[in-house]
């Protein structure tokens, strides 16, 4: 009995830093570097005349690291979970710009072929999880689902667009998606289409159209930036060896959330009807921050109930799933004030 209560006492969070290169603008008009990262040593340094400041974290990867070492570093241990019949959660936080979609979506397939190196998490977990099961000659069957949180509001982004209500306004083209509990305080999304996978190659034309679906708007800072959470979604189904009449089924879960840009509001020059989105964009990342705080010091008191990004991965954040944050930053001292804002941010979630 105690042993089962250490395990479920174990902190199961790991957060990992990645530092993106200098984009080659930012090479051509020299901005100069603030951060330092020492891969062995799992630290990252943050210098200019003003700032000295060190932060040390469970991985880190310096500009040069290739996403195929991040995946198998970091992420295939938490797909082993999975496979085992864990729910487990990758998170990429990070101001807009700083290589969170890069590295969990990361580049696209051109036709035909094997992944290419700039593939990110997503379909390395799905094709990992694809070369597991088969070699192991298992009976299963993958779904997944993406949504994305814009608001505090739910949508598909896999619905098929109903060409009998085709129109102009974008919000028409997205199925509400309308978040429940049932009865054991497990969360239903009514309304959500779950896409059954075939082979690791189907993964790209749905990625493709759920990323074409998310939300962007325009802001003084970013024309593209991100406003908007989304959440990738793999489940398994395992049958296990059968033991006489009785079936087991595993079941596993991936959530795999692309989080909308930490950026400070008031500096994007949001006002009126965006500062409500904004602030709601930060109550999601705030209640997390907070929820993980909660977690990593066994507190009595969870806050799951305070945002929908939090209810809405409720079974898959704390007890004895694996949670991993990925903080992404930029190497630029344009970006020093954001930079320290996140590394506050993912150190206090260690
Ligand atoms: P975010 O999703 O955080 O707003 P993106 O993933 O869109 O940021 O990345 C911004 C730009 O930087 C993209 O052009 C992306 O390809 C590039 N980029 C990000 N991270 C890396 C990396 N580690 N290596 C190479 N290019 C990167
Ligand atoms: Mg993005």
């Amino acid at each position: 009995f105690s042993s089962r209560l250490e395990r479920e006492k174990e902190v199961n969070v790991q957060v990992l830093l990645r530092c993106r290169p200098l984009s080659e603008e930012e090479q051509k008009s020299n901005v100069p570097r603030v951060i330092s990262c020492n891969e062995l040593r799992k630290e990252v340094s943050v210098a200019n005349k003003q700032v000295d400041r060190l932060f040390t974290f469970d991985k880190v990867f310096g500009p040069k690291a290739q996403q195929r070492s991040i995946y198998d570093q970091a992420i295939a241990p938490i797909v082993h979970e999975v496979l085992e019949g864990f729910s487990c959660t990758v998170f990429a936080y990070g101001q807009t710009g700083t290589g969170k979609t890069y590295t969990m979506e990361g580049g696209m397939r051109k036709k035909g072929g094997d992944l290419p190196a700039e593939a990110g998490v997503i379909p390395r977990a799905v094709r990992h999880i694809f070369e597991t099961l088969e070699s192991q000659k298992a009976d299963y069957s993958m779904k997944v689902t993406f949504l994305e949180l814009y608001n505090e509001e739910v949508t598909d982004l896999l619905a098929q667009e109903d060409s009998s209500s085709r129109s102009s306004s974008e919000d028409k083209q997205k199925k509400p998606v309308s978040l429940m509990e049932d009865g054991k305080g497990c969360v239903v999304l009514r309304g959500l289409e779950e896409e059954v996978v075939y082979r690791a190659n189907d993964i790209y034309a749905l990625l493709e159209r759920g990323s074409s679906k998310r939300r962007t708007a325009d802001t003084l800072l970013n024309k593209r930036s991100s406003r908007s959470h989304s959440v990738f979604t793999i489940t398994v189904h395992i049958k296990e060896e059968s033991m006489g009449d009785e079936e087991l089924i595993k079941c596993g879960k991936l959530n795999l959330v692309d989080l909308a840009g930490s950026e400070n509001i008031l500096r994007s020059g949001s006002r009126d009807g965006r500062a409500r989105e904004a602030g709601e964009i930060n109550k999601s990342l705030l209640t997390l921050g907070r929820v993980i705080n909660a977690l990593v010091e066994h507190s009595s008191h969870i806050p799951y109930r305070d945002s929908k990004l939090t209810r809405l991965l409720r079974d898959s954040l704390g007890g004895k799933t694996k949670t991993c944050i990925i903080a992404t930053i930029s190497p630029s001292a344009h970006s020093l004030e954001e930079t320290l804002s996140t590394l506050d941010y993912a150190y206090r979630a260690k």
